[in-house]
């Protein structure tokens, strides 16, 4: 080799640590950082919180715990590892092995070669071909500049409404960004639901409905077409296939590209995703160039699908794999389940493995099923409701997939799922585990059990459940059956299906009324979460009574139907 130089291409998450980890393995090495960005090693995720207010001060993003700024000087002083910001990687040479690059601050080209090359290259905000996406106060959250600019507008008093299109995770978690400041805000997604890559559609309308409780409005199937300006320049409304819309700003959330084109040009492999192809060690179509990151495709852990699922906890992980390989080892990214979480409007949202649709898609025979739950004792105060919707293979009981939605402590849970989906677990295996318990803290029967045990019975047969479309639609029909509401007559008078079918009679009372209330008509049995209305379903069922179901998710999820 004529140097044994690392080049790091990108100086936010993955470029960093590969860096930072081949440093620690390599003392000798020569190790260089580029980036084109003024910022390296920020933390990306905490711009929403930055722009929120949680977040007081921007440089708190670079900054380590011990409020030293990451910066060149860091990194050099620290590290040893040269970190020229500012500075773009334009073209690789991958014969002569250098990489050749543009000062941005005075425009000078100048080659700098590499022994072993990092593509950290990250992923740039999707435009969409909207008219005026050039306009004066039309912004991505992608950067600190960029975070800085919204919340200097919003803490002039400039903003009244904004206008967020997308509604991927970067969308919502902005709408609680700007409800901190009372900024109205119109959410537009082109899709038929909010979140289309991480919720099944059931769970996107339990979150459509918490936005809406919290004057949100959500517009789905909707197009924007057009943004227009008032003289000055300033995007002053919004026009989509249905409606205009007068605003003072629009954050584009449309979901991010990986950056390729360096790759592309360099002629390394691009994957059927568009981002960048890898092998297990993290290396390219070029064994001395590695990458990782956003500009990369995974493995999925399930399917062995290839899949893009940019995420700064994969980037990290990607980093550290490349550093250790940079060292001369030879680690393996195994893949991903694509788990990630967020929350908006004080509801946490989380997802691992397959969605319902994606099962659906690859036609696996799969039961999915809805569990409300809380995460502590019911009589311990300050407990938290959440929704959990669980996924699994009919014939094996593995588990594929959960969707987790709430005010509730969410997290725990889906990294319970994720750490035993990685494994390859069954719903027996979550029954079973030994998970902490104290009222604080959890149920006796923790939430994932329950939900795990309820799906066993469904998949049994023991547990016959509609769902609340089924149940809305049965209702909108001249059909003669029975809504049987099991709760308790005080619960009844307070809040109740409005429909001539509903019948009360409270699970304490069933047994000794079975035998004079019913015949042969169907019954579906309701409660607010699912429970009593399951054990009613199994008293009628004793006593002869088959034709009886129970609405999967009780008047919970009756009530998000109306989002
Ligand atoms: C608002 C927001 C919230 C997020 N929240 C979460 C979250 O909660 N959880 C989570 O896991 N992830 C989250 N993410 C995603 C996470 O930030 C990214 O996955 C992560 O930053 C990816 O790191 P990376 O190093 O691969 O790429 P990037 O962070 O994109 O960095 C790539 C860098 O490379 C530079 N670069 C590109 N091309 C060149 C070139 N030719 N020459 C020089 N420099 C170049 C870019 O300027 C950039 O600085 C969030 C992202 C955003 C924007």
């Amino acid at each position: 080799l004529a140097t044994d130089r690392i080049v790091v291409i990108g100086g936010v998450a993955c470029g960093p640590k590969a860096a930072a980890r081949a440093r620690r393995l390599s003392p000798e090495t020569e190790i260089s950082i580029v980036d084109r960005g003024p910022y390296i090693s920020f933390a990306g995720c905490g711009l929403p919180y930055y722009v929120g207010g949680t977040v007081k001060q921007l440089e708190e993003l670079w900054t380590t715990k011990f409020a030293i700024p990451r910066d060149s000087k860091y990194f050099k002083d620290v590290k040893n590892i040269d970190v020229r910001t500012l500075t773009e990687a334009i073209s690789i040479n991958r014969d002569e092995k250098t990489v050749k690059l543009r000062n941005l601050a005075n425009g000078e080209e100048s080659d700098l070669e590499y022994g072993q090359l990092v593509l950290a290259t990250g992923a740039s905000p999707a435009s969409p071909p909207i008219v005026g996406l050039g306009l004066e106060r039309v912004f991505h959250l992608h950067s600190p500049s960029e975070a800085a600019a919204i919340r200097e507008l919003i803490e002039a008093d400039e903003i009244d409404h904004a206008v967020v299109i997308g509604a991927g995770s970067i969308g919502i978690e902005s709408v609680e960004s700007f409800f901190a400041h009372a900024v109205d805000v119109t959410v537009i997604e082109r899709m038929e639901q909010i979140m289309p890559g991480l919720l099944d559609p059931d769970m996107a309308t339990c979150l459509t409905w918490e936005m809406r409780k919290n004057d949100i409005e959500i517009l789905t199937s909707e197009k924007v077409i057009r943004l227009e300006s008032t003289e000055d320049g300033k995007v002053s409304k919004v026009i989509t296939d249905k409606r205009e819309i007068e605003t003072d700003m629009v954050l584009l959330a449309a979901g991010v590209r990986p950056n390729v084109a360096l790759a592309k040009d360099a002629g390394l492999e691009i994957g059927e995703t568009g981002a960048i192809a890898v092998n297990e060690c993290m290396q390219t179509s070029d064994k001395s160039i590695f990458a990782g990151g956003d500009c990369v495709e995974c493995n999925h852990r399930l399917t062995g699908n290839k899949i893009y699922a940019p995420l700064g906890s994969t980037a990290n992980k990607h980093g550290r794999i490349i550093g250790s390989n940079l060292a001369g080892e030879s680690e393996q990214f195994p893949g991903v389940l694509g788990t990630s979480i967020l929350k908006s409007l004080g509801i946490n949202i989380a997802k691992t493995g397959l969605t319902a649709a994606e099962c659906a898609r690859d036609n696996i025979d799969y039961i999915e099923t809805l569990t409300p739950s809380e995460d502590c004792a019911h009589y311990y105060p300050g407990g938290k409701r959440f929704l959990i919707k669980l996924i699994a293979d009919r014939s094996s009981q593995k588990l594929l997939g959960a969707q987790l939605l709430g005010p509730g402590d969410v997290s725990k849970r889906i990294d319970v799922i994720a750490s035993m989906m990685t494994f390859g677990a069954t719903l027996k295996d979550i029954s079973d585990l030994d998970l902490s318990y104290s009222p604080p803290f959890s149920t006796a029967v923790d939430a994932l059990a329950q939900a795990a045990n309820h799906t066993r019975n469904r998949i049994k047969g023991t547990a016959q459940a509609v769902t609340g479309e089924y149940l809305k639609e049965k209702t909108e029909t001249s059909e003669d059956f029975v809504i049987l509401d099991v709760r308790q007559p005080e619960e009844f008078k307070k809040s109740r299906i409005e429909n001539d079918r509903v019948l009360n009679i409270a699970l304490t009372e069933l047994r000794a009324a079975v035998k004079d209330t019913f015949q042969d008509k169907e019954i579906i049995i309701i409660c607010k979460t699912g429970l009593r209305s399951y054990e009613a379903c199994r008293t009628l069922r004793e006593s002869g009574l088959l034709n009886v179901k129970y609405l999967e998710g009780g008047l919970i999820m009756w009530e998000y139907l109306k989002a």
